[in-house]
């Protein structure tokens, strides 16, 4: 079966293989060769889990990644393998790749490096795989509001048909959405598409309605605290909101209680899709997260997933149909 990843990040994706090759080249060092470093990351561990450490949050493996990530052809080939990676292991044919600019930029690496990498590595794919993908560039809201619309506004100075939109990911608990309201503002402004991380990690609804109406963004990442107000869980089911779930997180005390969200959120009348997140680092694919979803909520409801990522994807609506048309035909 064909499927859609809208909610997935590139250092997420960089096989163990890849990262010890670009960490080498870059001078990175890492603090276990990658392949015993990806095992490793528990963001929460327990008090049962600490004494069988060490273990490295996610969000520092993403960053030891992200310093890896230098080059055009460092880019190319990143965005490259992740395409064929969900392709082979989950039928993707059409994924929305976060990237994080501002990381890159601190390093010194030019923007227009960056999306030339990417567009390349979307290309090459396209061309061997017949697979499709899109770059989101993810303001990190550990930043400051002037760091993020520096941000944005580079992404604006070099426009590339591969960059699409822009995201807001990092810590939910270090910058709620209401702070980079100007960074998403003046995207908004330049015709890029928006979504945002929000009610993940922070026990509150209220940053959804901030998400949509100070940030104007079209669809939620996660967003499972939304059920914890009634009137913004009416108001994104009449507005048909898409949430772009995933089962699988660093924080692996949380994975029940995502599925009971999950399953709450669809019989309170949300929209879904299911996503990799970070399917190189953690053992998932795309494919066992819609295993986990069908085992939950019924084997009917995979088409409606794949069906709504190709609604709330951010392809012009020529695109958009066209790949409406190649996810309902059977493989
Ligand atoms: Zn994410």
């Amino acid at each position: 079966m064909k499927t859609i990843d809208l909610h997935v990040h590139l250092p997420g994706t960089v096989r163990s293989g890849t990262l010890a090759d670009l960490a080498a080249a870059n001078g990175v060092e890492l603090p276990l060769p990658a392949a015993e470093l990806y095992p490793r990351i528990n963001s929460d561990p327990t008090d049962q889990e600490q004494g069988r450490g060490p273990w490295f949050p996610l969000l520092r493996v993403y960053e030891l990644i992200s310093a890896s990530l230098r080059t055009r052809g460092d880019f190319a080939r990143t965005v490259y393998e992740a395409m064929e990676d969900g392709y082979r292991d989950s039928g993707t044919v059409y994924s929305e790749l976060a990237f994080s600019p501002s990381v890159h930029l601190a390093a010194g690496v030019d923007y227009r490096e960056m999306a030339a990498g990417i567009s390349e590595g979307i290309e090459a794919a396209r061309r061997d795989l017949g697979v499709d993908a899109r770059a989101l560039a993810a303001v990190n809201r550990e930043d400051t509001p002037e760091v993020a619309v520096a941000m944005v506004e580079e992404v604006i100075a070099h426009p590339c048909d591969a960059v699409v939109g822009i995201g807001l990911d990092f810590d939910e608990r270090k910058g709620l959405p209401g702070k980079f309201a100007e960074a998403f503002q003046l995207a908004g402004r330049h015709g890029l598409k928006r979504t945002a991380h929000a009610g993940e990690h922070v026990p509150t609804a209220a940053t959804i309605p901030t998400c949509l109406d100070d940030l104007g963004c079209e669809r939620i990442d996660h967003g499972y605290h939304v059920l914890k107000d009634s009137d913004v869980v009416k108001r994104c089911a009449d507005e048909g909101i898409h949430f772009n779930a995933a089962f699988t997180t660093s924080r692996r005390a949380l994975r029940p209680w995502r599925r009971e969200s999950i399953q709450g959120m669809l019989d309170a009348g949300l929209k879904l899709t299911i996503n990799s997140d970070d399917p190189a680092l953690f053992p998932t694919t795309l494919k066992h997260e819609l295993e986990l979803a069908v085992d939950l909520l019924g084997e009917d409801r995979r088409r409606e997933f794949v069906a709504n990522g190709v609604e709330a994807s951010f392809l012009p609506e020529a695109e958009k149909a066209a790949l409406r048309e190649a996810v309902a035909r059977e493989d």
